[in-house]
């Protein structure tokens, strides 16, 4: 396991993290002035600040990425929206290609929702939507060599973010869609969505580096007060994240530990150079 005792080059943040009081151009800077040379950026941050300005600014801060986020959102009542949602995944293909990404990652859409906003109860139908929807977008990813990486949610989430909830579910469409594993398709394991799993251990050993294509951490806070957006920082929670950093390491991977933290009562709060001073010295104790 890759000692982070001294140094933070591993580390990656995922502008999420600091959305509230940066803007993408600042997060750069603020990143390129702690010596974070990764980042993670969402897409509507990215068309905010225009991709050809975010690739050039990237490119003259010396940061690249260790993953774009997102794509997926496939499930939908209707055929039109299926087909638009699948259309808007080419397009994040195309943007994570010209900024550099490692992969997309894929935040897969819960219950198909109908026109009144009311969700439909067939979640085996969504789930198939969801398979049906990567297979078709996963020729065009390949055509560009930019890795799928599907990220099981907490099932929390399973109604209205993603109905692929644990490490081995994704694992299972993985095989059926790449049996070669052939690294153009595989999961983004986030701590905080994947802690819980008894299967985890086995799921990640199962995974291997082919499969392995991200790791985000945050904390499981005891109480959580808000199931999207009360994250916490490593160490202020639950979760073991340097053993589960030891199994994927184990497994073969060897990437940016992406810290992924939404925090609406905290840390979203506080000065974004704190919060990144904070999240280096835990990466350095607890990560
Ligand atoms: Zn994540």
């Amino acid at each position: 396991m890759r000692d982070f005792s001294r140094g933070h080059e591993a580390m990656s943040v995922n502008t999420a993290t600091l959305r509230a009081q940066w803007s993408l151009a600042e997060i750069i800077e603020g990143c390129a002035r702690h010596g974070i040379t990764a980042i993670s950026p969402w897409r509507d941050q990215v068309a905010a600040y225009g991709l050809r300005q975010t690739v050039a600014h990237l490119r003259d801060a010396g940061i690249t990425l260790s993953g774009y986020c997102r794509g997926g959102m496939f499930t939908a009542t209707d055929k039109t929206q299926r087909a638009l949602a699948r259309d808007d995944n080419r397009r994040a293909l195309d943007e994570a290609a010209a900024l550099g990404s490692p992969c997309l990652v894929l935040v897969v859409g819960g219950l198909a929702c109908h026109a009144d906003q009311s969700f439909d109860k067939d979640l085996a139908g969504a789930r198939r939507q969801v398979e049906d929807g990567i297979a078709d977008i996963f020729d065009y990813a390949r055509s560009l060599a930019m890795p799928l990486a599907i990220e099981p949610l907490h099932p929390m989430y399973a109604a209205d973010r993603a109905c692929i909830n644990t490490l081995s579910q994704a694992l299972d469409l993985c095989d059926r869609l790449d049996p070669m594993r052939s690294g153009a398709l595989g999961v983004a394991v986030d701590v905080y969505h994947v802690w819980w799993d008894p299967m985890l251990a086995a799921s990640i050993l199962r995974a291997q580096k082919p499969r392995l294509l991200a790791f985000h951490v945050s904390d499981w806070l005891v109480p959580t007060r808000d199931v999207l957006n009360d994250r916490g920082m490593m160490g202020d929670g639950v979760i073991d994240i340097a053993r589960i950093r030891g199994m994927v390491e184990d497994a073969g991977f060897c990437g940016y530990c992406e810290v992924e933290i939404f925090s609406e009562l905290n840390w979203w709060r506080r000065p974004a150079d704190e919060v990144l001073e904070v999240a280096i010295a835990r990466h350095k104790t607890v990560v």
